[in-house]
C-alpha cells in the first residue's frame, strides 16, 4: 500500500503502485468485507512493484495490518527481509 509509514529509504517505486489513487479501505478492510480484500489482492497480483511494497512490508513488521504485497498479514508473518 503507498500510505506513507515512515520508511526513509529511496520510495521511488510507489510512483508505480498499482494502488496509487484507489480506495485505501481496498487494502485496510472493515473486518468480514470479504470483497473489498479480493479486490485489493487481484489488483496487488498485476502491481508492477509489488516485489519493493512486499519487501517493505516485511521490513516494518510492525506494521501488523492491511494488505501489502499482494498477502495478508497472517501470509506476511514470518517473513524476514531481504536486507537482515
Ligand atoms: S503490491 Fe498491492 S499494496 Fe503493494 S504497491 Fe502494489 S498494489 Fe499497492
Amino acid at each position: 500500500m503507498t500510505a506513507d509509514l515512515g520508511v526513509s529509504h529511496d520510495q521511488a517505486w510507489v510512483a508505480a503502485a498499482a494502488c496509487r489513487g484507489k480506495p485505501t479501505s481496498w487494502w485496510f478492510p472493515a473486518r468480514g468485507d470479504v470483497f473489498a480484500a479480493q479486490v485489493a489482492l487481484t489488483i496487488c497480483r498485476t502491481c508492477p512493484v509489488r516485489c519493493e511494497c512486499l519487501a517493505e512490508a516485511v521490513e516494518l513488521e510492525d506494521v501488523p495490518y492491511g494488505i501489502r504485497g499482494g498477502l495478508l498479514p497472517r501470509q506476511r508473518h514470518g517473513l524476514q527481509s531481504p536486507t537482515t
